[in-house]
């Protein structure tokens, strides 16, 4: 019971749990056999209520309000489980050839069943929101500009921008990138086709069966369109969206794209932790990790790398009662630390007692608890007093002897786990990234490609925290070494800064 955090032999906390947090029902098809009646009885017992159809004399089932209900017509069956739990289904109607559900979510499309293969690694790609006048946008227009995924071969790669354009009157346009996070989840819930990535590193893969049940591109408008309207009508008025394949084409609105993000990006940059007058928890992977709150602060991002304190404070405006609830910050504790009495209450509220205390800016003392979805996570090197960090796609070994899966084991799961950290990709160039440990200048390994797409920024903090100059090149990776010793040796070949740094343990 890790996930819901109750103790062992704690009986009513279990019973509580499972009927309050789990909306489990059972349907049991006439005739019963003992056994069956016996598991019924089992899960009665644990708050899920039974359904069934089996009336007759031998079964000696008589009706129980709320936990044994007799449905003769098993047609009905489905409704009066959900009425029994009280789970609302909300119906949106996508004009797409193919099924359309949370179960595709996880779909994985392999290449040797890609009809075509939408990858911005390769090719000029992106999906933008953008906001506009009511006037400027039709409703449910859809645009296609370029080549349909039908003149393409089978296996083909492919270009794509997508952009959104919504229009209403309680808009904002920090609803923005709130909107563009959820593309990702809207677009894999059709049946064949897979979407990872965001911004201008999406990838999208539409299968052969898909193809052949008529998927097109304008079905990715529709999808769009009919999730934003849905899920945003309390403020999208109106939405159209514009796509385009031609490759000129897009490699011109690629361009306008990133001076969207680096704009967003650069708002976010000059806010501080000190410089806002609250934070926001998310507590979205609740889901997985019952008891997992992430505090996101301007200058920590969500472990997950896609919730910005921007981000979760336009999600908790457009849903004042939804994941994202704002955290107070007058009554500071430790300031070294990041330890706030508010942070303490929101944490042990939204981890419904799971939770005591947190600190913000440490590993080893009361560290955020990790999820499952950790975009890095890092660890204690104790040969060389500093931290290794690894990334989710880096698959090789670290200096710690263990890959990035067998460092996620040792967290995870919504438990604090001093010494091993998951957290986002940005987070690691925060000025706030280990912070009560000495700061950046105790990271000492990280995989090579992770170092380059961070070595602007890692490179700036290290200046401004240390006044050194190019301190990346002072941070092993795979392609100098996964030895523990062969790393202190690297390290004080370079004048790595850890090496002038307080003993950690
Ligand atoms: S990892 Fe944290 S910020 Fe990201 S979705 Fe999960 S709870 Fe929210």
């Amino acid at each position: 019971m890790i996930f819901g955090a109750v103790q062992p032999g704690d009986w009513d906390g279990y019973m509580d749990y499972t009927f309050n947090r789990i909306r489990a029902f059972v349907n049991a098809f006439a005739p019963l056999k003992d056994i069956t009646v016996a598991c019924g009885a089992g899960a009665i017992a644990l708050g899920f209520p039974v359904i069934t159809n089996d009336e007759s004399e031998d079964s000696h089932m008589w009706r129980v309000p709320k936990s044994l209900l007799i449905q003769p017509n098993t047609q009905d069956f489905i409704e009066t489980s959900l009425e029994a739990r009280d789970i609302k289904l909300k119906i949106t109607n996508i004009d797409i050839p193919v099924a359309y559900s949370s179960a595709f979510e996880g779909e994985i499309i392999r290449k040797k069943d890609t009809h075509v293969d939408i990858d911005g690694s390769r090719l000029d790609c992106f999906e933008l929101v953008q906001t506009k006048e009511l006037t400027e946008v039709e409703d449910h227009s859809i645009i296609l500009e370029g080549p349909d995924i039908d003149e393409f071969e089978p296996g083909s790669k492919m270009n794509l921008a997508v952009i959104v354009e919504v229009a209403g009157k309680n808009i904002q346009t920090d609803f923005e990138p709130v909107f563009e996070r959820k593309f990702h989840n809207f677009i894999n819930c059709a049946e064949g086709i897979m979407h990872t990535g965001q911004r201008d590193m999406i990838r999208i893969r539409v299968s052969n069966a898909a193809f052949a049940a008529g998927f097109r591109a304008r079905h990715i408008g529709e999808i769009l369109y009919a999730k934003v309207k849905s899920e945003y009508g309390s403020v999208v008025d109106k939405c159209q969206v514009r796509i385009f394949t031609d490759p000129e084409k897009c490699k011109e609105e690629r361009v306008f794209a990133n001076t969207v993000f680096d704009k967003r990006d650069a708002r976010l940059a000059t806010l501080t932790d000190e410089s806002v007058d609250v934070f926001y928890t998310c507590i979205l992977c609740q889901a997985f990790s019952p008891s997992h709150v992430c505090i996101v602060t301007p200058e920590r991002l969500g472990l997950c790398g896609a919730v910005s304190w921007l981000d979760a404070k336009a999600t908790n405006e457009l849903d004042p009662t939804g994941p994202c609830q704002i955290v107070t910050k007058e009554r500071l504790i430790d300031e070294r630390v990041g330890r706030y009495e508010d942070v303490n209450e929101a944490v042990q509220q939204y981890s419904h007692g799971a939770l005591e205390q947190v600190t913000l800016y440490p590993i080893l003392e009361d560290p955020m608890t990790s999820c499952g979805c950790f975009e890095c996570i890092c660890g204690i090197e104790p040969f060389s007093n500093g931290f290794v960090i690894v990334n989710r796609e880096h698959v090789g070994m670290t200096p710690l002897g263990m890959t990035f899966s067998e460092m996620a084991s040792m967290t995870g799961g919504g438990v604090q786990t001093p010494g091993y950290m998951g957290h986002g990709k940005h987070f690691i160039a925060s000025k706030k990234f280990l912070k009560a440990e000495g700061g950046m200048g105790r990271v000492v390994w990280l995989p090579k490609a992770l170092k380059e797409q961070l070595r602007t920024r890692l490179d700036a903090t290290a200046k401004d925290l240390y006044g050194i100059d190019n301190f990346t090149d002072m941070i092993a990776d795979e392609t100098i070494t996964e030895d523990p010793e062969q790393l202190l040796e690297f390290l004080t070949s370079v004048g790595h800064p850890v090496l002038e740094m307080e003993p950690l343990l």
